[in-house]
């Protein structure tokens, strides 16, 4: 922790950059809240928002809409203060990962995928995670803790950082530009549903006109069925949800993703169902991981079939992401065709995930971090570069 001597006359005061607000923990009520405590007008958070999260601007000094006395008494008092890019790794698809540095010394992984005419962030909302999902590489890291609201948006506010520092440096070598954040999945370590208030937060903010603006389709959180908070979710938030389904009876569900001992398979279709009731514009994003000979038959098919019976939904088939040590294996080509024909002969959207950043460990559920290897491989990258600005 760094520490500032700051000398008054009356007693040496020591100012820590943990006391400081950190003023990516706020979102916009929060960050009006702390200028009306600084005794200054209410806009005065929406410019420093839009500074902040539009405009990417760490430094109070370049803010030049404030008055010159606030851009000199905002450093005394709070900072922005976001994870540090520890490594960055690019995939010959493209696909950019990133593993940040995080209070504690803890590291968490965030992944960039850019498309032809969009771009997806998938954050982190924990450094590991308590599920236990057999299938994910997360769960054999554990569970460390949850992330704060600046560790979360502040993968948002790195990532846009870096993205403008690379197209930048496109321009100048005339390549292709990189896309934009055009949407944000939070699909990386954690369950964001056990990370409820923080995360709601960040999702106002990536949602919010003057920081990132991103349309509610375009911001997604992804569950393995916390069901007391899917419901909260549907009432509190207004962006799109993702369930980690993965099976279509409690026996198998129970053996691939436990917390359905706790909110079974019905449950969990209830709160699907509460979801979009009412809401013609929502619908559920099922993921379904395929793992060969243990949820891929056309049996198996015909079972998800019954139980999504009207639940407006798509269904996303993801093929299984091997990792060291993992039990199963990805389905082979011609099951999961056949397994897709079933859901789609009975109606159901269903689209085929496709595995993007193998090569760099960044697909889906492979996001564990060898991270004491990391460690000292990204000492090295630090010392080639200082990709973090601040
Ligand atoms: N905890 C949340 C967020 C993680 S999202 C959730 O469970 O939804 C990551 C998605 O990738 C989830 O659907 C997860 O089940 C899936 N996944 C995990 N490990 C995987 C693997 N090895 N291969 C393919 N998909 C995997």
């Amino acid at each position: 922790m760094m520490n500032t001597e700051i000398e008054t006359n009356v007693f040496p005061l020591k100012v820590t950059t943990a006391e400081k607000v950190n003023l990516l923990d706020l979102d916009l009520p929060a960050l009006t809240e702390f200028f009306v405590g600084l005794q200054e007008k209410n806009f005065r958070a929406q410019q420093v928002f839009k500074w902040i999260h539009q405009k990417g601007v760490a430094d109070f000094s370049l803010m030049t809409d404030l008055s010159l006395s606030l851009r000199k008494k905002l450093p005394e008092v709070c900072e922005i203060r976001a994870p540090i890019v520890a490594r960055e790794d690019v995939s010959s698809d493209g696909t950019r990962k990133w593993l940040m540095k995080v209070e504690g010394g803890n590291y968490i992984e965030t992944v960039f995928i850019p498309e032809k005419d969009r771009g997806t962030l998938c954050v982190s909302s924990q450094v590991g995670c308590a599920l236990n999902c057999s299938f994910c590489s997360t769960a054999t890291q554990g569970f460390n803790r949850n992330l704060t609201v600046s560790e979360i948006i502040g993968q948002v506010w790195r990532a846009a950082q870096r993205l403008r520092e690379l197209s930048l440096e496109a321009k100048s070598e005339i390549e292709a530009e990189e896309p934009k954040i055009t949407n944000v999945v939070m699909m990386g370590m954690g369950e964001p549903l056990l990370n409820f208030d923080a995360v709601m937060s960040a999702l106002s903010i990536m949602r919010h006109e003057l920081a990132y603006a991103l349309p509610r389709r375009r911001v997604t959180l992804s569950t393995s069925g916390v069901v007391p908070n899917i419901y909260r979710f549907s009432t509190e938030a207004d962006a799109a949800l993702a369930l980690s389904l993965h099976a279509p009876n409690d026996a198998l569900r129970n053996q691939l993703v436990p917390i359905n001992k706790k909110y079974p398979i019905a449950m969990l279709m209830d709160a699907c169902r509460q979801y979009t009731v009412d809401k013609p514009n929502r619908h559920v994003l099922m993921e379904y991981v395929m793992l060969r000979g243990v949820n891929d038959s056309v049996e198996i098919a015909k079972q998800l079939v019954k139980i999504l019976e009207g639940i407006p939904c798509k269904v996303n088939l993801i093929p299984f992401n091997p990792f060291p040590g993992a039990d199963y294996e990805r389905s082979k080509v011609e099951d999961i065709q056949a397994f897709r024909a079933v859901l789609m002969r009975a109606g159901l959207v269903t689209t085929l995930r496709k595995t993007r950043g193998e090569d760099i460990d960044a697909a889906c559920g492979q996001l564990v971090g060898r991270i004491v290897d990391k460690t000292r491989r990204n000492e090295r990258f630090l010392q080639k570069t200082a990709v973090d600005g601040k």
